[in-house]
């Protein structure tokens, strides 16, 4: 069996030094995050709030991680957030836009966020509608606390992810932004090659994820 240091490598020798590579660990106990660390991981991806701060409290010794929150974030949590994370990926609406601007300028903070665009538009998705994401664009970079670096997506399952990814690419462009976070363990090979400058990848690290969050 490989350890985390292991898959971690062969991860990181398939992508480009200036991609980031986020190594997300929902429901992997902080020990597992301790050993990516040791292994020179810095950037993790959480989903569920809570569970993120337990585990930042655990590792709060490990001064330069840097947290990525890439869950379907309720408004409600943004107040933990706010401050503590270096990017949120995962903002689609409005009024989640104007909590982050407001609680991370309490804190004096700026917060680097992704839109999340509902590619394929699925009806039960996360997501900003792609006809909407100028709009929601223009409103949340005008913004005082907030900073957008770029759009994220996550293609429906069974898909082929790559339409998906030159779609959200495009619209990247188009809208004059930096960054791409697109790609997962089953298709971050193929968002390197679309252009994805911040993959997300979980399991082809970790390993399968534990039933229940620890
Ligand atoms: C869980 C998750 C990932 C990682 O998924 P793997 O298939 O384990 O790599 C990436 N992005 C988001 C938004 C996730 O929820």
């Amino acid at each position: 069996m490989s350890t985390i240091a292991e898959r971690l490598r062969a991860v990181r020798a398939g992508i480009p030094a200036d991609v980031t590579l986020v190594a997300v660990s929902k429901t992997q106990p902080a020990e597992a995050i301790r050993e990516a660390y040791a292994a020179g991981q810095r950037d993790f991806g959480e989903n569920y709030a809570q569970e993120w701060r337990a585990k930042a409290e655990a590792l709060a010794d490990l001064a330069d991680l840097r947290w990525h929150f890439i869950g379907g974030l309720q408004t409600n949590k943004v107040k933990y957030l706010a401050g503590k994370v270096a990017y949120v990926h995962t903002v689609d609406r409005l009024e989640l836009a104007q909590e982050l601007s407001r609680r991370s300028a309490q804190k004096g903070a700026v917060a680097r966020v992704f839109l999340e665009v509902n590619v394929g538009g699925e009806a039960s998705k996360e997501g900003c509608a792609p006809e909407a994401v100028p709009e929601l664009a223009r409103a949340v970079s005008a913004m005082p606390a907030l900073e957008v670096v770029g759009l994220m997506c996550i293609p429906p399952p069974g898909d082929d992810p790559r339409p998906h990814f030159r779609r959200l690419r495009a619209l990247r462009d188009h809208l004059g932004l930096r960054e791409l976070s697109m790609g997962m363990s089953a298709d971050w090979r193929i968002a390197v090659e679309e252009g994805s400058t911040f993959v997300r990848v979980g399991t082809a690290i970790f390993g399968a994820r534990p039933a229940k969050a620890p």
